[in-house]
């Protein structure tokens, strides 16, 4: 583990040979930053879920990285959820994040849970606890639940979650720093200490985040939204962009005491490691600056 707060990556199990060796780079070259851990996410149905098994093992197998397993309780009979998470621990993985997951097809629709499965992502902690000594992660949402009706069920239900034996929480992604530092607030007013990520998403193709700010109700400030769109034709300048909204994010989290910082590279980590290198930039000048200030009160 670094000192201090945590750093860490978010990759996808890919669909075709040419993804699987996208993410391979990227994965090698989020390696040599040495991240606190690397999560995969884990899919909708059938072989996604396969490949989020393989692409996790061969993590756990092949790299120095340490993989967190996401997990979703989506069409899945407990005695099924049992099997994957005795496939987790076959593979060496120790840490699984675990999430309701969302109705497949319409992440927005009604959600059914399976006949013999689970409600709430809070007996899939129980669950996976249960099973053995793992690390467990949940998912926490600066901008309250979409499903939650109110701000002090939201609370309760993830308090509750945190207390069912969650580990740490990573949030969903979001866009105002304000937002997580009210979330962390009304937490910590609850009583729970459970730390809380940030997710960290570059925002470098505003058509690409409009749809995931879409499907997971996080606000997309308007002002970034019209610089993107300015910077249509010209990649260099939205990457630029994006990167520079979100590393000025960052600074401002950790700044306020969070826990670590989650980057999504959609498996292109450049982004990701270009606000990263940034960060640590930023926070070498500060080291410096410090010690050169302590040895001069000296
Ligand atoms: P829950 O904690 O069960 O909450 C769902 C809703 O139910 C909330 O409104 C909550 O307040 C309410 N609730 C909870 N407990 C109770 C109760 N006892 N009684 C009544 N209401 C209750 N999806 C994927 O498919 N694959 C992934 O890999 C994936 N990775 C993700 C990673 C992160 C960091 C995040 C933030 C999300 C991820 N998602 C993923 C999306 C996620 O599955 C959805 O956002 C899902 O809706 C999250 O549910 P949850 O785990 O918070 O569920």
């Amino acid at each position: 583990m670094n000192a201090g707060p945590t750093f860490s990556f978010e990759f996808f199990p890919p669909k075709t040979p040419a993804g699987e060796r996208v993410l391979w780079k990227a994965i090698r070259r989020a390696e040599a930053l040495r991240p606190d851990f690397v999560s995969v996410t884990y899919g909708a149905g059938g072989s996604s879920r396969d490949r989020t098994i393989e692409v996790t093992r061969r993590i756990a197998d092949e790299t120095t990285l340490r993989p967190v397993a996401h997990l979703t309780a989506v069409g899945h009979s407990v005695a099924e959820l049992r099997a994957v998470i005795g496939q987790y621990a076959d593979a060496g993985i120790r840490d699984v994040l675990v999430l309701r997951g969302d109705p497949p097809g319409d992440p927005k629709g009604v959600w059914h849970p399976h006949p013999d499965g689970l409600m709430h992502a809070y007996e899939l902690v129980e669950l996976v606890r249960s099973l053995g000594d793992f690390t467990v992660g949940v998912a926490a949402f600066p901008e309250k639940h979409p499903r939650s009706p109110d701000w002090e069920s939201d609370i309760r239900h993830f308090v509750a979650k945190c207390r069912a034996g969650a580990d740490y929480a990573i949030t969903q992604m979001f866009f105002h720093v304000e937002d997580y530092l009210r979330l962390r607030d009304r937490v910590a007013a609850a009583g729970c200490d459970t730390p809380i990520i940030p997710e960290i998403m570059p925002a470098t193709d505003v058509r690409q985040i409009r749809r995931f700010a879409e499907l997971s109700d996080a606000s997309f400030p308007e002002d970034l939204a019209n610089r993107l769109e300015a910077a249509r034709d010209d990649p260099a300048t939205a990457h630029r962009i994006g990167v520079d909204h979100a590393t000025a994010m960052a600074e401002r989290l950790l700044a306020e005491g969070a826990p670590g910082l989650h980057y999504i590279t959609l498996n292109r980590s450049t982004a990701a490691l270009d606000i990263h290198r940034s960060i640590q930039t930023i926070e070498t000048v500060q080291t410096v600056q410090t010690s050169r200030s302590v040895r001069v009160c000296a």
